[in-house]
């Protein structure tokens, strides 16, 4: 007996057969006594289909006009839930974002959630409905537009329902199991982690596991909301998200996370004067472009190479700032590669068991695959590759790491005692 909300993926929601299924087990959770609020995304691999029509009709499509059509993704899905739900003899009322009182900034494609004024969905919960809201969508405060939250953003939006109505337990429900060692789909050795701290699960969600969107896991840590991920196809227990504190399960890494939605771009031959970094990150940095890993090569006759990635969705906004950054700071040109990928190893014990950095080099020379940037934190170790080599440098990796094993920080630590 409590309030959970429950969020829905795109695959889960994907046809009327799978929507039918939503609804049953949405009605399952509501007879065994509780609240239950669900957040729902567009259904399969709707939004694509729909950013993919965008740009059929406009090379550029206007972001506000974007927003309001990929909306109608998660605006279908909430009303067939719902339509579900109520034939099962429970009655469920649907919201859009707005409706349920999601308010965010004005940055069309990546709002940002502001403030929740969550009145209707808490006394449609109190009424003993079902309460349907639509994932990744708000509506800005200022310009009274609706916004999306960026991909992925149905996850932040059923953290923030979840804290607005002081859910015991915030679900989502999705294509795999829980949060695993590595990408089940390209890593078929890779564990489920019953549980992964907040902090390792910023650094996955940072470094490209999609599995739970960046913001959400943010959003969960800063309210305490209690985040269960899990399949939607089965009934078995997926992966829990809690402190550090609370972990019962303490291993060295927590997994390896891939990326290759970044791309790779190189500023050759800059003078190394003072203050020429300001002047190529500053530019960047206003037209919101996300720069993510930076390298700057040693000096050779008073000129430098700076390398960094960048999304690649970034990359038509960032492209006329590079072309004049690049002649105001009197370098050699620019170059924009979109073949990387980014392979990162997550884990809090990396703290202090400096081997695993060699032990990952090792693993990714031993294989022939190249490194092109480096960098770390003190839980994480990423390296640029080739796109084409992501899945073989995960799985030597994986394997390398021995991910596939339980290892504790109490029990036998082989290798990575050093
Ligand atoms: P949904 O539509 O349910 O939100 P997503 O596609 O956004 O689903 O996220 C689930 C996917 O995340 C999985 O199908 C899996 O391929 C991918 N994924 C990436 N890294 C991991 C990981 N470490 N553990 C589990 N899944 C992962
Ligand atoms: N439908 C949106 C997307 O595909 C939001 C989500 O599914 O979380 O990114
Ligand atoms: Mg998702």
């Amino acid at each position: 007996m409590g309030i959970i909300v429950q969020k829905y993926g795109g695959t889960s929601v994907a046809g009327p057969e799978e929507i039918r299924r939503v609804a049953r087990r949405v009605v399952d959770a509501a007879r065994a006594g509780n609240k239950v609020c669900v957040v729902v995304s567009a259904m399969g691999d709707t939004t694509d289909r729909l950013l993919d029509l965008a740009r059929e009709v406009s090379p550029s499509p206007h972001p506000r006009e974007q927003d309001m059509l990929l909306t109608a993704g998660e605006r279908i899905s909430i009303a067939l839930v719902s339509m579900a739900i109520n034939d099962l003899g429970h009655e469920a009322v649907s919201f859009t974002g707005s409706q349920a009182g999601i308010v965010t900034d004005e940055s069309h494609g990546r709002a940002r959630i502001v403030d929740m004024r969550a009145k209707r969905v808490v006394e449609a919960l109190a009424d003993d409905k079902i309460v349907i809201v639509a994932g990744f969508q708000g509506v800005s405060e200022s310009s009274k537009d609706v916004t999306t939250l960026g991909r992925g953003g149905s996850d932040t939006t059923a953290v923030a329902i979840a804290a607005a109505v002081k859910a015991d337990v915030c679900e989502i429900y999705t294509d795999v199991d829980g949060v695993y060692t590595a990408d089940p789909r390209i890593e078929p050795k890779a564990r489920k982690r019953r549980e992964v701290s907040f902090e390792e699960m910023l650094e996955l969600s940072a470094s490209g596991a999609r599995v739970l969107m960046l913001r959400s896991v943010e959003y969960a840590r800063n309210h305490g909301v209690k985040i269960h991920v899990r399949s939607s196809f089965n009934e078995t227990e997926g992966t829990w998200i809690v402190n550090e504190e609370d972990m019962l399960e303490q291993a060295i890494i927590s997994g390896i996370a891939h990326d290759t939605s970044e791309a790779k771009v190189t500023i050759q031959s800059v003078p190394d004067q003072p203050g020429v970094a300001v002047r190529v990150f500053r530019p960047l940095a206003d037209a919101g472009v996300n720069i993510d890993m930076i390298v700057q090569n040693v000096s050779a006759e008073g000129h430098t190479d700076i390398s960094f990635t960048l999304p690649k969705v970034d990359i038509a906004a960032a492209e006329p700032i590079l072309t004049n950054l690049a002649a105001e700071v009197g370098a050699g040109g620019f170059t924009i590669d979109p073949d990387i990928a980014k392979v990162s190893v997550i884990g809090a014990g990396m703290k202090s068991h400096p081997g695993v950095a060699a032990d990952v080099f090792e693993a990714i020379a031993d294989a022939g695959i190249n490194i092109e940037i480096i960098s770390t934190s003190s839980i994480r170790i990423s390296c640029v590759i080739r796109a084409s080599e992501v899945q073989r440098a995960v799985n030597v990796v994986h394997d390398r790491l021995k991910l596939a094993e339980d290892i504790h920080l109490d029990g036998d630590l082989g290798e990575h005692a050093a």
